[in-house]
């Protein structure tokens, strides 16, 4: 079975290119620019703008051109999380690799008392009785005692495979502060299309501080969320969906670029 037929069963895929991007979109429909395991094979030179991206949605995350560092969208604000993960807006004339976004229209909130680690407040997310969907777009704003998170340095040709280039990741913490998560939850067999699970970057309020968060701890804070069962892809020109049934080493190297 390939990812379009699995598909289409709970999750309806569109594919465009990057000069199908005109701006009109339709609501609670996700937008993904290429593919995580396009860029897990090294393609890290963007095709879509983040003007393009803009038009597509408000909030999400992703990477840059050249794989430089990481993306997180708020508010449909654009930031980049540097390799220390100081945080500055992004150009909307740069380009991404890989991004995800949805024009963020929440259809439910879930209290987090805390504190609560990770898994605790994820376990929160996933006990939330309403129909999930195939995929959730999340946005926890909150006060955080700790975000563990990491970023990546900019890269140059001849590109390294991400399971490589991760091994030169910066892992910080950001102290207490208020802030926001942003990411999704996307379904185990969309693995190597995206990041199966959850996928959060963090912003902190004064929009300082940011990165691919690994761990965190949150003291208060409410988790909005949104599902989806409409996702766009833009395929660059030699990038496909692929099969389902991700190879163990595809699945190896999204462990270690983006869970670990
Ligand atoms: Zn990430």
């Amino acid at each position: 079975m390939t990812f379009e037929e699995r598909m289409v069963r709970s999750l309806h895929v569109g594919t465009m290119a990057a000069s199908d991007l005109t701006g009109g979109h339709d609501h609670r429909t996700l937008f993904q620019a290429s593919t995580i395991a396009a860029l897990l094979e090294g393609r890290y030179e963007g095709d879509v703008t983040f003007a393009e991206l803009a038009l597509q949605g408000d909030t999400g995350l992703g990477t840059l051109d050249e794989l430089d560092w990481e993306m997180v969208a708020l508010d449909g604000e654009f930031f980049r999380a540097d390799v220390d993960g100081n945080v500055n807006r992004i150009d909307p004339a740069e380009k991404t690799p890989f991004a995800v976004v949805v024009e963020f229209d929440p259809d439910r909130t879930v209290e987090l008392p805390g504190p609560l680690d990770r898994d605790q407040a994820l376990s929160l997310l996933d006990s939330e009785g309403e129909d999930p969907g195939p995929v959730v777009a999340i946005r926890i704003d909150g006060e955080f005692d700790r975000i563990e998170a990491r970023s990546v340095p900019r890269q140059k040709k001849p590109y390294r495979p991400l399971a490589e280039v991760v091994e030169g990741q910066n892992v910080f913490t950001i102290g207490r502060c208020e802030g926001t998560l942003v990411g999704f939850r996307f379904p185990d067999w969309s693995e190597g299309i995206e990041v199966a699970g959850y996928h959060l970057h963090f912003v902190d309020r004064d929009r300082k501080r940011g990165g691919h968060v690994l761990d965190f701890t949150i003291l208060e804070g409410e988790a909005s969320l949104e599902s989806s069962s409409e996702l766009n892809v833009e395929l660059p020109p030699g990038v496909e969906l692929g099969s389902e049934g991700v190879a163990a080493d595809v699945h190896a190297a999204i462990d270690k670029a983006e869970r670990g």
